[in-house]
């Protein structure tokens, strides 16, 4: 049996002590406020103690070449793990990555399939390529190999054009929408520039990947809907050294993505000050290392939403989001127990004392990975 004999945050607030429980049992893989009867050995872990961190936007079972083997797979899920992602939302894999699901050791997984692009106009083995008319069928073949959402790539370099240009018109982001939906999934769309942007929030769409380019009037519809947005910041400042290597062919996507990047941090600022719903997404699995959430949590609360609602965009409202309960009577204990108080300061994220998975500590005391 563990004891966590520190604070219990059950959410941001940093106004009262309402948020704040003091110690927590776990026993059988469950957490309790009050101490399980019958003799157990117990283990005390003292420390801050939230619920397991949410990764919104991440890729097991992908690197930079497309599909890893499953000894890979289960690397990138154990980094994950050990660096306090207990659960995360898989953004595209072109890897059947359910196995993971049945890995008690593992964290937990909300699936979304392939990626579906447009031919050539994305990472080469990434995903599943097709024009137009294929989009709807494929979208509602990945709704029944994912489980909850499926991700549309929504915009990527135009090479005739020069540019980053939208992939689908309109009506054909519509109609797959309805499709996903119809299916019973959330349909989502990698997006960097503005004009696919105002194709996918027009089309219905329930989330949109990176939306580097919001503006006023996007970030009050998304308010309005609901529309949850993952910035995916650490990705976007790798904007400069993709411009850097397009330069010479593609001068003016060049361009394009360096002004994206310029005003990435003011986007997501606008945007939380409208009141979208933002959660934080590290990219992990397709160029950059796994393990890396807390650095993504650190770069929203520096663009604008400070320590405790970037703490919440990894936590608590994530969790909710996709549907899992944070540290109630008998949730399963998913949990993170830290040397300080995270919602003043995000950068304690990087140094848990321990990870807590399923009630079992599965690693202790600051592992990081260098990257
Ligand atoms: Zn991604």
């Amino acid at each position: 049996m563990l004891h966590l004999t520190g604070r219990v945050l059950n959410g941001p607030g940093t106004g009262s002590d309402e948020d704040v429980a003091q110690g927590l049992w776990v026993l059988d893989g469950r957490v309790s406020t009050t101490r399980p009867g019958g003799d157990h050995d117990v283990t005390a872990l003292e420390g801050w103690v939230v619920p397991g961190l949410v990764d919104a936007h991440c890729h097991i079972g992908l690197g930079a070449g497309g599909e890893v083997d499953r000894a890979t797979a289960e690397e990138q899920a154990r980094t994950d793990r050990d660096a306090g992602t207990l659960l995360v939302r898989d953004a595209g894999s072109p890897a059947d990555t359910r196995w993971v699901q049945e890995r008690e050791d593992l964290p937990r997984l909300v699936r979304a399939g392939r990626h579906v692009a447009r031919t050539r106009r994305y990472l080469r083995g990434f995903a599943e390529e097709v024009e137009p008319p294929q989009l709807v069928d494929e979208v509602r073949r990945q709704a029944r190999r994912g489980d909850g959402w499926v991700k549309v790539v929504g915009d990527w370099i135009d090479r005739e054009a020069g540019d980053l240009a939208p992939c689908w018109s309109r009506e054909d982001l519509a109609a797959a929408a309805a499709a996903a939906h119809a299916e019973g999934a959330r349909i989502t769309a990698h997006v960097f520039g503005a004009e696919a942007l105002a194709d996918v929030l027009a089309a219905g769409f329930d989330g949109v990947e990176h939306a580097t380019a919001m503006g006023p009037d996007d970030v009050a519809l998304m308010a309005e809907r609901g529309t949850a947005v993952v910035p995916t910041l650490v990705n976007i400042g790798t904007f400069p050294d993709i411009a850097a290597r397009g330069e010479g062919k593609f001068p003016r996507y060049a361009a394009h993505m360096r002004r994206l990047h310029a005003r990435r941090r003011e986007a997501v600022a606008l945007a939380h000050e409208a009141g979208v719903r933002l959660f934080a997404g590290t990219d992990a699995g397709g160029t950059l290392p796994h393990g890396i959430l807390a650095d993504e949590v650190a770069e929203m609360a520096a663009a604008g939403l400070g320590p405790a609602a970037a703490l919440d965009a990894a936590c608590w409202s994530a969790r909710r989001w996709l549907g899992h309960p944070a540290l109630e009577e008998g949730a399963s204990a998913d949990l993170l127990v830290l040397p300080e108080d995270p919602r003043r300061d995000v950068a304690v994220l990087a140094a848990p004392s321990a990870v807590v998975l399923r009630g079992r500590q599965v690693a202790r005391a600051g592992r990081r990975l260098a990257h």
